[in-house]
């Protein structure tokens, strides 16, 4: 045993610290606190059974968290007067390495002090941070083979033994078994790190006894170059000794991790596993030490006890029920209920005018590029779709979001450049002067605005839409939306014209709409149409069409509002713009649907006049329209679409589809007329059976599609932008076999 005088001796004489001399409790260690002129120091002479080179990991990693993140309560190491942390010493003929540290303050807590629930908050958000400044960190030293390590665990199976209670010592032992036949091969995949892997109420320190303040983490003596997750469990392994509510306190602890860094899906759904593995190692260890010091038995052997009771808790829980809350803590979406239980909740909870798509209603959990998945694994190729313009899942986009969200979201009453950023880029795209934004939503709130915008700036109420319109659910463009109202709730101040038929003149029925107007007393203050005349069956504005009957309309004092919700953004082609079919510029423009990936986004773009003469009589702010969030997704939607030249793909595959369904329909013989334009393609088929008996074909070949048009006889084929070449073939085989059998 050293005694003080000794120990003092070489403190000042290696480290050049003096002081008041008192011992501290170690287990393996002699630790002492010297209290002098430069302040409060722990000097720790490790056993002799103690790598060296695994003591400077220990204090090069703290130095490290000293440079990532000073003000982590951690020890900070002192150099030795001749420049290394570590020096060693000959104590009775052994090699000792010893190191010096300021000493932190704090109470310092037993292994079996139950933990509250704000402790497991602090610890979980104290190892966030302790990974986060350890991330950069490496040292030889941390590829070394430790039994703490849980991808060790397997060489524990013969130490099992050690285990007095025959219920216990099996429970452990197929822990370890299970773990390693089924996670253990997994741990190789998952993000790693130089780790604590240690962290438990025993080394942490406290404010006070009780409190949830943690002013100290202590004992990097464990550290290893291992997977996050396994930090993670143990962390949660010891905050479970004592509750009563074992998945609660997990919960806690990696609600609380994540709520400063990210933990993957797969990190997560290895938490059950770890943490069981963890108790087991524990227990094992534990069990075998109090064979070897007799001396401390009771003690060590009493942790045992509630480890096995930790372990038993944990085991006993439904494992599902377990993933399921670690996920929801850790902020991953949920595993799916079953299909009939989703449609019973559905049926129950949910307005039910909102109609399912097909008949056997699809019940989906994941989305890849243009393939959805559903809750059996099945794969479609979803050509229906143009709200995932980049693709489902695009991780650009998710993280763009992801990013944005975690550093500010807020509203565009205060500067910010991501909104400004984006409406410099949509002012690019678009013909002069329309360079103004109003930041909405979606579509329906931007064709709201939209038309609001017209009536303040002509001071009239007059509206002409096509036929079968759709522009939205408000009750302000309801009215404008004879798609979705019975005839008789048509609104006096609204009228018609059919979509622009090559060979007609389109001006006849523009005259006819605003003469109909008047004579109800109304002037028009707006022309609104959709591009692509979706909902009226998909129609592509021959060149001048609309031209002119924007002409008239603006000649009766009107404006002409492009509603791009459907055809903007590429859809249509290298053209970018539906209204670019012919010269004319709109007055206002509206963006929905593709313009966020998903993300809400609603945009109506102006000319800077006209916006002016708004803001000059009316009102308005919306307060998420244009959030940095929403206007990170826009940004990022808006790059991909031009570096990965969607528009001519659309182009390119949208001509690919129209001539192989041509092939198709004169091959089996079916009057078809094929409409669109870029990859907004319909299939008139003149009649509901069969172009729903395609669709439902189709579905069942795992290709989805829709209908749209009067009585619904149109085959709508509007895939995702990135819609490929492959995919537009694999689409023509399975509407070949579909149609041929119908
Ligand atoms: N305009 C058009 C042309 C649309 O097709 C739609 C939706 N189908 C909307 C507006 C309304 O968009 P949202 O449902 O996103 O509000």
């Amino acid at each position: 045993m050293v005694d003080d005088a000794t120990i003092a001796g070489i403190a000042a004489e290696r480290f050049g610290i003096e002081g008041e001399l008192r011992r501290l409790p170690g287990e393996r260690d002699v630790n002492v606190v010297l209290d002098g002129r430069r302040g409060r120091f722990a000097v720790k002479i490790a056993n002799a059974a103690e790598r060296i080179d695994a003591l400077d990991m220990q204090a090069s990693a703290l130095a490290h968290i000293g440079l990532t993140d000073p003000d982590l309560p951690v020890p900070r190491p002192i150099a030795t007067i001749d420049g290394p942390y570590t020096t060693v010493v000959d104590i009775e003929g052994h090699q000792h390495g010893v190191r010096a540290v300021t000493y932190l303050e704090g109470h310092l807590a037993e292994l079996d002090d139950p933990v509250t629930t704000e402790l497991a908050a602090s610890i979980g958000a104290t190892l966030a941070r302790l990974e986060r400044a350890l991330q950069g960190f490496f040292h030889p030293a941390a590829n070394r083979h430790l039994l703490w390590d849980a991808r060790n665990a397997a060489d524990l199976l013969p130490w099992t033994e050690a285990v007095a209670d025959a219920e216990l010592r099996r429970t452990v032992a197929t822990t370890i078994e299970r773990y390693a036949a089924g996670t253990a091969t997994r741990m190789a995949g998952l993000p790693a790190q130089v780790i604590h892997n240690d962290l438990h109420t025993a080394n942490l320190l406290v404010a006070a006894p009780g409190s949830a303040a943690i002013t100290g983490v202590i004992d990097f003596g464990d550290m290893v170059h291992g997977a996050r997750a396994q930090d993670v469990a143990t962390a949660v392994a010891y905050c479970l000794f004592g509750t009563d509510d074992p998945a609660a306190m997990a919960a806690r602890v990696v609600a609380s991790f994540c709520s400063r860094t990210r933990l993957e899906r797969a990190e997560v759904e290895a938490l059950p596993s770890l943490v069981a593995v963890r108790l087991a190692q524990s227990i094992t260890i534990g069990a075998r030490r109090a064979e070897i010091h007799t001396e401390k038995a009771a003690r060590i052997l009493a942790d045992v006890a509630e480890a096995g009771v930790a372990l038993d808790r944990w085991l006993a829980l439904d494992p599902g029920d377990v993933e399921a809350a670690l996920l929801a803590a850790a902020g991953h979406p949920l595993p799916t209920r079953s299909t009939a239980d989703v449609l019973r909740s559905r049926a129950a909870h949910l307005h039910p005018g909102l109609h399912l798509s097909y008949d056997e209603p699809l019940h989906l959990v994941r989305g890849e590029g243009v393939r959805l998945y559903d809750a059996a694994g099945r794969r479609y190729l979803d050509a229906y779709n143009n709200v995932p313009q980049v693709g489902y899942g695009n991780r650009r986009v998710a993280a763009a979001v992801a990013n944005q969200m975690a550093m500010l979201n807020t509203n565009t009453r205060y500067l910010t450049d991501a909104v400004v950023d984006y409406a410099e880029r949509l002012a690019a795209l678009l013909p002069e002067p329309l360079d103004t934004c109003l930041f909405v939503n979606s579509g329906t709130e931007a064709n709201d605005l939209a038309i609001r915008m017209a009536r303040a700036v002509t001071g009239r109420r007059g509206v002409v839409v096509s036929e079968r319109a759709y522009h939205g659910w408000t009750e302000g463009v309801l009215e404008v939306s004879p798609e979705e109202l019975r005839p008789d709730r048509m609104a006096r101040h609204v009228a018609t014209i059919p979509p622009p038929r090559p060979g007609e003149d389109p001006t006849l029925a523009a005259r006819r709409a605003i003469a109909g107007l008047e004579a109800d007393g109304f002037a028009p203050a707006a022309l609104m149409v959709d591009t692509i005349f979706s909902s009226d069956g998909i129609h592509d504005p021959w060149p001048g069409s609309l031209a002119a009957v924007a002409a008239v309309v603006r000649a009766g004092g009107g404006l002409f509002i492009a509603d791009e919700v459907q055809a903007g953004l590429g859809r249509v082609g290298t053209r970018f713009w539906g209204f670019a079919a012919d010269g004319v510029v709109p007055d206002l423009v509206t963006l929905g649907k593709p313009a966020g990936n998903g993300f809400p986004v609603g945009v109506v773009v102006t000319s800077h006049a006209l916006a002016e003469q708004f803001a000059a009589s009316e009102y308005f702010f919306s307060t998420f329209g244009g959030n940095p969030v929403a206007a990170a997704a826009a940004t990022t939607v808006l790059s991909i679409t031009l570096e990965d030249e969607l528009p001519q793909r659309a182009e390119a595959v949208g001509h690919m589809l129209r001539s192989g369904i041509a092939d198709i329909v004169g091959r089996v013989g079916v009057a078809a007329e094929i409409r669109g334009a870029g990859t907004f393609i319909g299939v008139d088929l003149g009649d509901g059976a069969v172009a729903k008996r395609v669709v439902e074909g189709m579905r069942a070949s795992m290709v989805l599609v829709g209908t749209t048009g009067w009585r619904d006889a149109v085959v709508k084929i509007r895939p995702p932008l990135v819609f490929g070449e492959d995919d537009a073939a694999e689409l023509l085989v399975a509407l070949d076999d579909v149609m041929s059998t119908i």
